[in-house]
């Protein structure tokens, strides 16, 4: 790191760009000079980019060709500490420099001027004359001090139109002022009581207040079962953050979750925190990301990405769901979110907190191994009690083909909706089958661009690629054979379901939740909202529903097909499948009464089926945590996935093949290669893609080998090389 932490005028500094060039770029420092980290936006051929100033320029370039850069941003400087993540990030996860800074600076406009807007306050003159209207405004304008407002708030505060407030600003009464545009959210006000907590809440609090009020980093497991108030629990170490003084952070896996959340944080702070994700407007994204750096946010609620804000004092990072699959990047920036928070929490001396019912196990096996802390909630809050499960043994209930409700959920089911009872029936597949067959020649329709089949969207009228979004009408005739109306469904999918639920319970209420159904992040919020007030008497839904949502009244759940995630060949299937199928289970009975979780399963003697049945959490993950420390995989070992695509499928396996014989640097380390082999999805939008697997010991240097490995190939042009680190999915 530069020791140097101003440059003067004229003084050579080397610049991050955005700009996918491998190195600093040397620029004078502009008049008034600049501090490192400053964000500056500089001239590079024609256009301006923005930057971060790194460091001292090297001064290895003709000197007289060297640019001023054009200005500092109104921006506060990055500060070291982030300076130091962003290096780290890209160091393990092997990115540029260059796709950090773009991942630290994704909010629009923070190259524009510092943008201003009018607001009123209590001027000095009188008004000529008093009307009522006027005397209202000057009530507001005097009951709240010295504050100042948009024109539209204090219009409406006062009950008056916005003419008379510009009338009294003519005589002097109201004072018209620019002021800064992005203002700093409302104070959150963690001195307000929380609610009243068990002892077992309780003792976590104090545990976690503790670690938070420590000022240094930690990271500690907060697992207990869904409803025990884990979400209690870590509020009130949010609350003692914002106590020190210092910024809160929390993650959650979904934008559907955050409404629920922000309203828990309303109710407990008294005013709602700024909030970061993709359904966020552009201009409360970039307020965010500025008042984030000047210390304007204590609390930021947000996807992955709200950990490349600019915080000022990081005290607490929360990771709610911590198992959760979308925490783990997978395009651009290949990160795992909570790997990154505890990174930047140890540079920071933030404390972070994973929370979960059913952790992932390579928390699990950091807690085992005394590096994390583990804090338990073991019993749900209030009367709630865990439900009963059950398997399903399929091969006793006589199914036929196309139905996937055997007679003994549905009468379960049934039971359910005369007792005015919700039931939730589960699958985890999006759209109405899976394949669509030509009963003439056998047939499946496949994309174009990809290796996969299409799935029918009938509620979309269209085949959809999931790998692409490709989509296309269902077509009348077979596109190999020509025949017409043979095209006929293969498998369930959420709709299929669905329908095959209201044709079996025709006099109840059926409420379908899958993602794809619903046009904004508000419908389906609402939708939820309704379901849970019990507007539903049976829900069909996805994934979707295993996450933290609420659902008082369901006492029921079926899983259609609890093996579907018993097969294929990722090494974490067990672990998912355990997982899904507890957070799903864990739907039923929140309230007073005692749920059931029915699983319909194939297999029932499985070893993941059993444990989850048994509700031998540990045993399963002793088991789980033995058969992958016995292959020398993640947790236990180190893998990085490469994939390399290009459209010329010659063109990726020579590179794949000579990658795989030229591994002196690999060896080195003890490092295995395996592959080149094509991909489970061997052409994605039209790219062949060919993957190597490399596994290496735990504490082999893995990144360094992998980077001499492949700085020994020349990548073809059209050729792209991705590396993963800790890859989650095998795709
Ligand atoms: P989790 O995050 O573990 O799923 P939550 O924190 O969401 O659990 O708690 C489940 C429900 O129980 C919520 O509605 C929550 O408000 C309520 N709850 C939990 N603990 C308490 C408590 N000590 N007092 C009142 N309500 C509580
Ligand atoms: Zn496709």
């Amino acid at each position: 790191m530069d020791e140097r932490s101003f440059f003067d005028e004229g003084e050579l500094v080397g610049v991050l760009t955005t700009q996918p060039l491998d190195r600093l770029l040397d620029y004078k420092a502009p008049e008034g000079g600049c501090f490192l980290g400053a964000f500056v936006e500089v001239p590079l051929g024609p256009r301006k980019v923005l930057g971060v100033v790194w460091g001292a320029g090297k001064g290895d370039y003709d000197r007289s060709k060297i640019r001023p850069m054009n200005r500092v941003l109104d921006a506060a400087p990055m500060r070291e500490e982030m300076m130091l993540f962003l290096r780290r990030a890209a160091d393990y996860t092997l990115t540029p420099m260059t796709a950090m800074l773009r991942l630290a600076t994704r909010a629009p406009g923070l190259s524009d001027p510092p943008s201003m807007r009018k607001v009123y306050r209590m001027g000095s003159g009188a008004p000529d004359r008093e009307t009522a209207a006027r005397t209202k405004v000057l009530a507001v304008l005097s009951d709240y001090g010295g504050l100042s407002f948009t024109l539209k708030e204090l219009s409406d505060m006062a009950g008056v139109t916005s003419s008379v407030v510009k009338g009294l600003v003519k005589q002097g009464a109201v004072r018209e002022e620019d002021a800064p545009r992005d203002t700093p959210y409302p104070m959150l006000e963690p001195a307000l009581p929380s609610k009243e907590l068990t002892a077992d809440q309780a003792a976590g609090v104090a545990a976690l207040k503790q670690a938070v009020a420590s000022g240094t980093y930690g990271t500690t497991l907060l697992k207990g079962v869904t409803g025990s108030g884990k979400t209690e629990v870590y509020l009130e170490a949010v609350a003692e953050c914002l106590k020190q003084g210092r910024q809160a952070l929390v993650l959650l896996p979904e934008i559907a979750l955050t409404a629920e959340f922000l309203t828990r944080v309303e109710a407990r702070f008294g005013a709602k925190p700024a909030e970061w994700h993709s359904g966020v407007t552009m201009t409360e994204r970039r307020r965010a990301w500025k008042m984030v750096g000047q210390g304007g946010a204590q609390l930021v609620v947000g996807a992955r990405s709200a950990l490349f804000l600019p915080y000022q004092d990081l005290g607490l990072v929360v990771v709610d769901e911590e198992h959760d699959t979308s925490y783990k990047q997978e395009d651009g920036v290949l990160y795992n979110a909570r790997d990154m928070a505890v990174l930047r929490a140890s540079i920071c001396g933030a404390h972070v907190v994973l929370a979960s019912a059913t952790p992932s196990l390579e928390s699990w096996a950091n807690a085992e191994a005394g590096k994390y802390t583990k804090l338990e909630l073991t019993s749900r809050f209030g009367e709630a009690v865990m439900p009963d499960m059950r398997a399903l043994d399929m091969r006793l209930e006589n199914l036929p083909g196309t139905r996937w409700i055997s007679p003994t959920l549905q009468r379960e089911v049934q039971a359910r909706v005369e007792k005015g009872e919700q039931s939730l029936l589960f699958i985890n597949r999006r759209g109405y089958a899976p394949v669509t067959i030509c009963r003439a020649c056998g047939h499946q329709i496949g994309c174009d661009n990809c290796d996969a089949r299409m799935v029918e969207h009938r509620f979309l009228k269209r085949l959809m690629c999931h790998q692409c979004g490709e989509t296309k009408p269902m077509p009348e005739a077979c596109p190999s054979c020509g025949v017409e109306g043979k095209l006929a469904p293969v498998g369930p999918g959420v709709e299929r379901l669905a329908e095959e639920t209201k044709e079996l319970f025709p006099d109840a209420r059926v409420a379908v939740l899958s993602s794809d159904l619903f046009g904004s992040a508000r419908a389906l919020k609402e939708q939820i909202e309704v379901i849970a007030a019990g507007e539903a008497d049976i829900i069909v839904g996805t994934q979707l529903v295993a996450k933290g949502h609420n659902f008082p009244l369901l006492t029921l759940v079926g899983v259609i097909d609890a093996d579907l995630g018993l097969q294929g060949s990722d090494l974490r299937a067990a672990e998912r499948t355990f997982q899904l199928m507890r957070q799903v289970a864990g739907r039923a009975g929140r309230a007073e009464k005692k749920g059931t979780a029915l699983l319909q399963t194939y297999q029932p003697e499985h070893p993941v089926i059993r444990a989850i049945l048994s509700g031998d959490e540990e045993g399963f993950w002793q088991a789980e945590a033995r058969e992958r420390q016995h292959v020398g995989v993640p947790p236990y070992g180190r893998m990085a996935g490469i994939v390399l695509s290009s459209p010329n499928v010659q063109e990726v396996f020579d590179l794949g093949g000579a990658m795989a014989r030229e591994i002196k640097p690999l060896h080195a380390i003890g490092a295995q290669v395996f592959g080149p082999a094509a991909a489970p999805i061997a052409r994605i939008r039209g790219r062949h893609r060919v993957r190597l697997l490399v596994k290496a010991d735990k504490t082999a240097p893995l990144q360094s080998a992998l980077q001499k490995w492949v700085a020994q190939f020349k990548i073809p042009g059209n050729v792209r090389l991705s590396i993963d680190i800790d890859p989650q999915s095998f795709y």
